[in-house]
């Protein structure tokens, strides 16, 4: 007997599920528009945020350095793969973020999955919200330390098992600051205060916030500084990704020296990962200068335009939850219904994805719109028309 049978067993259950996942067909470039079979559709599914993506910039500072440090790295940062590209990204990333050093990780996802293990070990505890993302869940799952999963955003149960857990040695409390499914905002002022509070190390993953939020861009945590000046200095480990409102693509961490310099020791997905090559850092580098010199307009007007379409559909009565940001759900429930909707929205030349378990919990479906600066009038107002047609449906 063949002893891969049961994958197509379990293929066939997901299919009877609604929940089997067929790759959608492959896009040539990254932008607001996308063609298929000779028809232009508008990409609401993407975390390109500020459309830097397909940017000129980024595409000319990726050739050039592709021409002068061709593509492999050939090892690890710490053997011989990290070239001067890769230190003018950590020490550029670590000046946006206001921190004292940056490190550089091969992905977001690899930047979480190295960190938590790197800080908690078998006598300590993580405190990770419900609604993290699934390479902080991993992360966690890396690490022997003792997991808490509190209720999404609820600091009066995270106070409770804080309380409770004086007896470990170290404790990390670990939030998304932006829910990459409700597009919701953590309550980080009240998590600064608890962290402070219990003596616990705050980290944050900043993964859909970095680029969009703040007023130069930092995130969330930046966001809520203006009215709580206290905030930077209560989180200790800051994660972001270089693959979303960024444009190109890898992780990143930035905290004190120390932090650096431990993560370069211990992170094994630091350490035991080829550095990522040369261009995508100068892509990422060319990006951040975008940002950096094209301050607060474009994103202020994302977020206005976000504000302004969700009230739009909620007059069409969507549920869109307690979004804030440029990620706006529409909670559905059924898998079947939430995938319908989605189709009938792609029938109608708009690419709304439909979010299942496992990325979020049965009957809690929801199609997700990503917005992006690139995003213009007319093609906001082509997708509320859609949704507004299918609606009634
Ligand atoms: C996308 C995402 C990541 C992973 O980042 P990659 O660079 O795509 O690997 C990590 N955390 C959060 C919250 C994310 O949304």
């Amino acid at each position: 007997m063949d002893p891969l049978i049961w994958i197509d067993e379990q293929l066939d259950r997901l299919r009877q599920q609604d929940l089997h996942r067929e790759l959608p067909q492959p896009l040539k470039t990254v932008g607001p528009t996308y063609q298929v079979d000779g028809r232009e559709l508008l990409n609401f599914a993407s975390n390109d945020y500020l459309g830097l993506a397909s940017d000129p910039r980024l595409v000319e500072a990726a050739a050039q350095s592709l021409q002068e440090t061709g593509l492999g790295r050939g090892a690890s940062p710490l053997i011989c793969g990290r070239s001067t590209g890769h230190f003018e990204l950590e020490r550029q990333l670590a000046q946006f973020e206001n921190t004292e050093a940056a490190l550089l990780f091969a992905s977001g996802f690899a930047a979480n999955t190295g960190t938590i293990p790197a800080l908690t070990g078998a006598d300590d505890a993580i405190y990770s919200d419900a609604h993290n993302h699934a390479s902080i869940v991993d992360g966690c799952r890396l690490s022997s330390a003792v997991i808490h999963i509190y209720p999404h955003n609820d600091v009066n149960s995270l106070e409770c098992l804080l309380q409770a857990g004086q007896k470990y040695r170290r404790r990390l409390i670990v939030t998304d600051t932006l829910f990459s499914m409700d597009g919701d905002l953590a309550p980080m002022p009240q998590l600064g205060k608890l962290a402070e509070q219990y003596d616990a190390m705050l980290m944050v993953d900043e993964a859909h916030a970095t680029g969009v939020f703040g007023e130069h861009g930092r995130g969330v945590v930046e966001h809520f500084s203006t009215e709580h000046p206290q905030l930077h200095q209560q989180v200790h480990v800051r994660v972001g990704t270089l693959s979303k409102a960024i444009g190109a693509a890898g992780g990143f961490v930035c905290g004190s020296q120390s932090l650096i310099q431990w993560l370069t020791n211990r992170a094994r997905t630091y350490v035991f990962s080829t550095a990522q090559p040369a261009p995508t850092s100068a892509a990422a580098s060319a990006a951040l200068k975008i940002i950096t010199s094209e301050p607060t307009k474009k994103r202020r007007n994302l977020l206005r335009t976000a504000a302004k379409l969700r009230k739009k559909l909620q007059a069409q009565d969507w549920n869109t939850g307690d979004s804030a940001s440029q990620i706006i759900p529409l909670y559905i429930g059924p898998a079947q219904k939430t995938m319908q909707l989605a189709q009938q929205l792609r029938d109608r030349g708009c690419w709304v994805p439909g979010i299942r378990p496992p990325s979020v919990p049965e009957g809690k479906s929801l199609l997700r719109l990503c917005l992006s600066a690139a995003h213009d009038e007319k093609m906001l107002a082509r997708v509320v028309e859609a949704l507004a047609v299918i609606r009634k449906t």
